[in-house]
């Protein structure tokens, strides 16, 4: 199917092309496949067929499907462009709308856009920036045990969790439309009943392996791992968790509690760092192999408050054989009390690390958020999240859901989109597919690259727990 697009796609472009080179011979048929789409979605259903440049359609609508697409050599490039009413959010072909006449330098832009919207259509859709959707990350819960610093979870569920059937049914759609990693997180996930039936669930369909679940290449979850006890972290493990990500922000009791938002001083601290010392036992024993990659920490860091720890956690990683991820603290939510003066770019964490155990740098991989480096003695490797220092928009390949169901395309996002209407028994998985399909193509979010423009900094943004990370 996917090779069938892009044939066409090429095929499509290629007589574009022809006609902007000024091949006045040029005569070609060519014929996209059906692709139905829903006209709640983009406000109609609309077949351009056209032989001979008199019958394009003359219609308002934004153009959401191409069906039949007769181009000839007496098929002007100036009334293809006017009689062609583009996608609204395609501004660049809109102001060509109303010109008529040869304008073959248009053609390039049409072609562009053709191409885009080819590219919605396609069943691994690209966003404006032609990034595809690649890994999705499924809150489970807004609630949490704990109120870390840079995150102050609000505390309370959402309102109308997503059921079982619905997470699943959202995950179907997602590995359709490309989606081949999937990190499960919260709030706190390991707070909800529902992680390991999903869990469970989604492995019946990876080992059936004829549906598109079983295209997910990996399962992983994010946790505090306050809650991962032996018998949890079998359990998980079982249930076909192939990578655990745990948080740990210090080594330090007071640090702990200080990051944590614990109440009871270095006593809390210590047994929470106690307990989460063994629960990275746990997960060990369960058969998260660290040096496969399949047991990672992630350390969030604020300068003045947890930075004399970088040092500690980068040594207990090497002891331990386990990648420790340092984070730069980030603006996500509104109520971290978040300050530039508290983010320790990624390039001092580095400096930092490599004066005392000098590092070799590995590279970030396309899509992926953590720049890597592996220690020079062979001791193991370290990565950092840059989110801030140097954003990684530009192959960002994430679609958040939270726990009720609403889709955000970036971390950063005030709104997202609510899906539940979508989640109705009576609404087909190919409605599903074709809005989340269609609202990823209309994505164009590159806050962190941005974020220095005060326009992005008005609305009021989600929370972390809320979203996930
Ligand atoms: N409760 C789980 C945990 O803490 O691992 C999963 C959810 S948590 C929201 C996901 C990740 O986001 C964690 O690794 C956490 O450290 C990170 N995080 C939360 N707030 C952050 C912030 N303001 N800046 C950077 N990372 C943050
Ligand atoms: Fe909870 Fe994770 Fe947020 Fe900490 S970072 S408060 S553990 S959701």
């Amino acid at each position: 199917m996917e090779r069938e697009r892009v044939a066409e796609r090429n095929q499509l472009g290629g007589a574009l092309r022809s006609l902007n080179r000024g091949n006045t011979s040029h005569s070609q048929e060519v014929t996209l496949g059906r692709l139905p789409f829903d006209d709640q979605l983009e406000g109609g259903l609309l077949h351009v067929q056209h032989a001979g440049g008199d019958r394009f359609p003359s219609s308002d609508a934004a153009i959401t499907h191409i069906h039949h697409v007769h181009l000839t050599s007496t098929c002007e490039v100036g009334e293809l462009i006017s009689h062609w009413r583009v996608a609204p959010s395609s501004e660049d072909m809109t102001q060509h709308t109303t010109v008529g006449g040869k304008a073959c330098h248009r053609v390039t832009t049409l072609v562009n856009w053709m191409e885009r919207l080819l590219d919605s259509q396609a069943s691994e859709p690209r966003d404006q920036w032609r990034r595809p959707l690649e890994t999705l990350r499924l809150s489970l819960t807004a609630r949490c045990n704990l109120a870390c610093s840079y995150c102050q979870p609000a505390h309370q569920e959402v309102r109308q969790l997503l059921t079982l059937e619905q997470q699943l049914a959202l995950i179907e759609a997602c590995c359709h439309l490309g989606v081949r990693s999937l990190r499960l997180t919260g709030g706190e996930p390991l707070l909800s009943d529902q992680l390991e039936p999903l869990l469970q669930s989604i492995q019946k369909r990876r080992r059936a392996c004829n549906g598109p679940v079983a295209l997910l290449k990996e399962v992983a979850l994010t946790s505090n791992g306050l809650l991962l006890d032996h018998a949890k972290a079998q359990r998980l493990r079982a249930a076909g968790l192939d990578r655990l990500t745990l948080s740990l922000d210090g080594l330090d009791a007071a640090v702990v509690a200080d990051m944590a938002g614990l109440q009871g001083g270095s006593t809390a601290g210590h047994r929470t760092l106690t307990t989460l010392i063994d629960a990275i036992g746990y997960a060990r024993e369960a058969g998260f192999d660290p040096s496969a990659g399949a047991l990672k920490l992630n350390s969030v860091i604020q300068r003045g408050r947890n930075d004399h720890q970088v040092l500690p956690l980068a040594a207990f990683g090497r002891a331990q054989g386990i990648e420790c991820r340092f984070i730069e603290f980030m603006d996500v939510g509104s109520s971290n009390s978040w300050s530039l003066d508290q983010v320790i770019p990624a390039a001092e964490l580095i400096e930092m690390i490599d004066a005392e155990w000098p590092l070799v740098p590995i590279g970030r991989s396309s899509g992926g958020t953590a720049n890597r480096w592996r220690y020079r003695d062979g001791r193991g490797v370290i990565s950092v999240i840059a989110s801030v220092s140097e954003p990684f928009c530009s192959d960002c390949n994430r679609a958040r859901i939270t726990a009720d169901g609403q889709l955000y395309t970036c971390l950063f996002a005030s709104t997202g989109l609510n899906l539940r209407p979508w989640l109705e028994p009576e609404i087909q998985p190919e409605q599903l597919i074709r809005l989340l399909q269609a609202h990823w193509a209309k994505r164009h979010d590159r806050y962190s690259e941005e974020r220095h423009l005060s326009i992005t900094k008005e609305a009021k943004r989600a929370d972390m727990a809320y979203l996930g990370g």
